[in-house]
């Protein structure tokens, strides 16, 4: 017979027990009020939550005890009652052109990515903003992978933590030329069908005296969620990105099936009234060049119809091709021709770059891999467990 203190479930790979889950509230996601309810709960004095709220988002301390300015005994009830938890690491690759890919682990074992593309004038962080995903655009890979849960604003906000741990990027300023210069809600997950917990995430991310990436530098990526992208232009502006892909209702129903219920002519609309576009501020359409199927010279000209009025720029996606996919990536001289009729027009447009080809190709892979990964582990402890239960005769 097992004892109580240790059943079979309670055993990792390799034989050695589970830690047990740490019960203290993680800190990370906590605004200024939360922080102040916290601190009046310990009893301490109201200015220790501003303090408090400096050493996590302004200066990134992951240890209480770094926290110096702190009384030593307040330290050690923080210790004893809190945590400042980023998530963890599963998997980490950089690619030979300086792009890194991270699947990070919450703690409830679910796993979202992250990945860093650093560039000449810039350093662009994308993270993710659920795990999995519920729509099903036909091109993507991270919608054949179910949504799991929304991530919590702690969640979100740790990915940007842990990604200046990593980079070592919390001692510097803007000015002193911070690698993570931008953010971009384009990871795994529809940011607007978490609307409030995304938005809370980026009032912590873009407080000046937190960490301090401006509103106007965050890119909120979305299918088209239009109720929602009113709420956000309203309520904190920040940079705006369309995933559009398709130029008719009839095509875009297939490709981005949202659109069913919010048509191109709403999204359009909603588009037009977000605050504060000019021409130094437009909104950026997604558009992945799909063979045969969006990339006409047709489409190209129904594009300028609908962009017009609109501040805008566009971001012509080479199509990467995942397994089991239905399309092929345009022709690159289809893809030109694309590009020449919005320039001829006077429109801003670029093609996007493959970034870290070799270490993946496109959103969602890293969470395949992964999870083969995990199946083979599991395999290995279904497998241990059988042993166990065998010598133990159950
Ligand atoms: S493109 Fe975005 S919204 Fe559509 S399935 Fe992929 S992750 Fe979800």
């Amino acid at each position: 017979m097992m004892s109580d203190a240790a059943s079979l479930q309670d055993f990792m790979p390799g034989g050695q027990l589970a830690p047990e889950p740490d019960a203290r509230p993680n800190l990370i996601g906590l605004d200024r009020d939360g922080l102040a309810a916290l601190v009046k709960d310990m009893g301490e004095p109201a200015f220790r939550a501003k303090q408090l709220y400096h050493w996590i988002y302004n200066r990134g301390a992951a240890r209480f005890e770094d926290m110096t300015n702190l009384s030593k005994a307040f330290r050690a009830k923080l210790e004893e009652t809190c945590r400042i938890d980023r998530p963890k690491v599963s998997m980490h690759q950089k690619s030979k052109d300086g792009t890194e890919k991270w699947l990070l682990r919450y703690e409830d074992g679910n796993e979202a990515e992250m990945v860093f593309i650093p560039e000449t004038d810039r350093g662009t962080l994308c993270i993710s903003s659920q795990v999995g995903c519920s729509l099903t655009c036909a091109f993507c890979h991270t919608g054949t992978q179910k949504l799991v849960r929304n991530l919590t604003p702690g969640d979100i906000v740790g990915q940007v933590m842990l990604a200046r741990d990593a980079l070592g990027d919390w001692a510097q300023t803007e000015e002193a030329g911070r690698r993570i210069s931008n953010i971009v809600l384009m990871g795994m997950g529809e940011p607007l069908y978490n609307t409030d917990s995304v938005m809370d995430a980026m009032r912590l991310v873009s407080d000046g005296d937190g960490i301090a990436i401006g509103r106007r530098k965050i890119t909120l990526s979305t299918s088209g969620v239009v109720p929602d992208i009113r709420r956000v232009g309203a309520e904190l502006g920040l940079s705006l990105a369309i995933s559009l892909h398709a130029v008719n209702d009839e095509l875009r129903n297939r490709l981005v099936p949202i659109n069913r219920k919010y048509p191109i002519a709403e999204l359009m609309d909603a588009v037009r009234g977000y605050p504060g576009l000019t021409t130094s501020r437009r909104v950026t359409w997604e558009y992945v060049m799909l063979k045969g199927v969006n990339d006409s010279d047709a489409d190209a000209r129904t594009l300028l119809r609908l962009m017009e009025g609109i501040p805008s720029k566009v971001n012509l996606i080479p199509f990467n091709p995942w397994p089991g996919s239905e399309f092929e990536c345009s022709d690159p001289a289809r893809i030109e021709s694309f590009l020449a009729i919005l320039h001829r027009a006077g429109t801003v447009a670029t093609i996007r770059k493959t970034r870290g080809q070799d270490i993946l190709a496109a959103c969602g892979q890293l969470k395949s891999e992964s999870e083969r990964i995990g199946k083979r582990e599991r395999l290995r402890l279904d497998a241990l467990r059988a042993e166990k239960e065998a010598a133990v005769g159950l």
